[in-house]
């Protein structure tokens, strides 16, 4: 993420003089440099604006500027606002307003009206918020000195943000298949999601696929083969099983290279023609690598683990599906028939071949392992209400697995849901969420609520503080707010 640039603007006037301006320009620098340590992406001082035509430049900048995926605005003086509605109007990318200060303390014996003039953050920062409220434009406004620790923290998720909605724009999802037949969470408006959210998704007939994986020589094969080797235990003797599965992973990743950049892929175990396996194995590894994944022709939990894992620099995140109830201890457990992600693997992910009853095919090769424990994870699903998408977080407590599960052939995860297990179930039920999720032990719950408000998208959280009957209220409303909007 670094290569991507985030810039700083500082709000000023003309009207404290020369000297106090150069002082501006100098904290607003250091200050850029010092913040630009923490962060994952770069952080540049741009200009110190002073009048509406200096700001209209400096924003024409910021639009055109491919790498630069957002601005970072604070104002060091007072800022008379209406000089900065031209600019905003114009402005592509998202904002953050960074209500800090040079100065973390008052200088108590010695502060002076210099002082005061030179240093109104508190004052400036609220004219400038006027503006942007008056104008609805969606910004994140972060508050502490810009060495405070939880700031930076704040402002380094923010970032991590700005960067995703840039991807997210970047999105292109290749589908070898339709939606499952009959099923209706992993339906969705492609054209809406392609305006608003940036995804393109475009369907292939898997006969193309297959005519990359006969296209796959033997050594290609073997090289992968040894891949595997390094980051997984062989634990099956079929090897021409697994072989086939490479096969699958080489020509899925050479299929999206060569059309074009797909990032995101979507199968289905009911259209393989030409195939012999699910691609299990072949799935998982690619996941490994960013791509993003959907089952049963999900295109938008494709996109959307796109999105996540390059936030979470592919760690630690993948498709999941809430799979089955420890009612008793209040536990679910997550996995798919084959496909979950190794970045969700606490033990050595072993490869395996196992039957596989769904989809008549033969026996497929997949990694088995335990999952992952993370006291602060998330689910989040992406549902389309007919009018407008919904974007649902969870907060969810990976937890270790309690027992051993000799026959469960596939990689999992086991969490606890928040507020409670009652109440967690209850509101992922109410707000329609669906049984695809991403699942992610790094990106954070505000990181998604803050993608989400930039996506534009309705935003639905369940997290510690959930309470069924205000939830339920909370859904009715937003419902009406929408209806309003669409
Ligand atoms: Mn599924």
């Amino acid at each position: 993420m670094k290569d991507k640039i985030i810039y700083w603007l500082t709000g000023s006037q003309t009207l404290y003089g020369d000297d106090v301006l150069q002082h501006v320009a100098q904290h607003s620098e250091e200050m850029a440099n010092y913040v630009n340590r923490f962060m994952p992406v770069t952080v540049k001082y741009l200009t110190t604006c002073k009048s509406s035509d200096e700001i209209v430049e400096a924003v024409k900048k910021v639009n055109a500027d491919e790498n630069c995926v957002g601005i970072i605005a604070w104002c060091h003086t007072f800022s008379p606002a209406k000089m900065w509605i031209n600019g905003l109007k114009l402005l592509q990318k998202p904002m953050c307003h960074f209500a800090t200060q040079y100065n973390e303390k008052l200088p108590y014996d010695t502060i002076d009206m210099d002082f005061m003039n030179e240093n109104q953050a508190a004052h400036g920062d609220r004219e400038f918020g006027y503006i942007v409220a008056r104008m609805r434009m969606d910004n994140k406004v972060i508050v502490g000195h810009y060495t405070d620790e939880a700031a930076l923290k704040e402002l380094a998720s923010w970032c991590r943000v700005a960067a995703g909605l840039a991807f997210s724009k970047t999105v292109k999802v290749c589908r070898f298949s339709d939606n499952m037949r009959d099923v209706a969470v992993t339906e969705g408006d492609k054209i809406d999601a392609h305006e608003n959210l940036g995804w393109q998704v475009d369907y292939y007939p898997i006969g193309d696929l297959v005519e990359y994986i006969n296209a796959v020589t033997e050594k290609e094969v073997d090289a992968l083969i040894k891949e595997y080797g390094k980051k997984y235990k062989m634990g099956t003797d079929k090897i021409s099983v697994v072989r086939e599965q490479a096969k699958y992973e080489i020509a899925i990743e050479k299929f999206c290279r060569d059309k074009g950049g797909y990032i995101g892929i979507v199968d289905h175990f009911g259209t393989l023609h030409g195939l012999n396996q699910l691609p299990g194995l072949a799935i998982q590894d690619l996941q490994s690598k960013g791509y993003g994944f959907g089952a049963e022709g999900d295109w938008k939990i494709a996109a959307l683990g796109a999105v996540m894992q390059y936030m979470a620099d592919q760690k630690g995140t993948g498709m999941m599906e809430d799979y089955t109830y420890d009612l008793k201890d209040g536990l679910c457990l997550g996995a798919h028939m084959l496909e979950v992600s190794p970045q969700f693997a606490a033990t050595k992910p072993e490869i395996q071949v196992h039957p596989l009853g769904i989809g008549g095919k033969s026996d497929p090769a997949r990694l088995v392992f335990e999952g992952i424990a993370a006291p602060e994870a998330i689910a989040v699903s992406m549902i389309d209400m007919g009018n407008r998408m919904r974007l649902i977080v969870q907060k969810i407590e990976l937890v270790k697995y309690p027992h051993k599960m000799p026959n469960l052939p596939v990689g999992g995860l086991m969490w606890k849901y928040r507020p409670n297990f009652k109440d967690g179930v209850a509101a992922w039920i109410y707000a329609g969420g669906a049984h695809h999720t991403v699942v992610s032990a790094v990106v954070t719950a505000q990181e998604m609520i803050d993608l989400g408000n930039a996506w534009g998208v309705e935003v639905v959280v369940i997290d510690e503080k959930t309470e069924l009957n205000a939830f339920k209220q909370q859904l009715m409303w937003a419902d009406r707010i929408w209806k309003l909007k669409s």
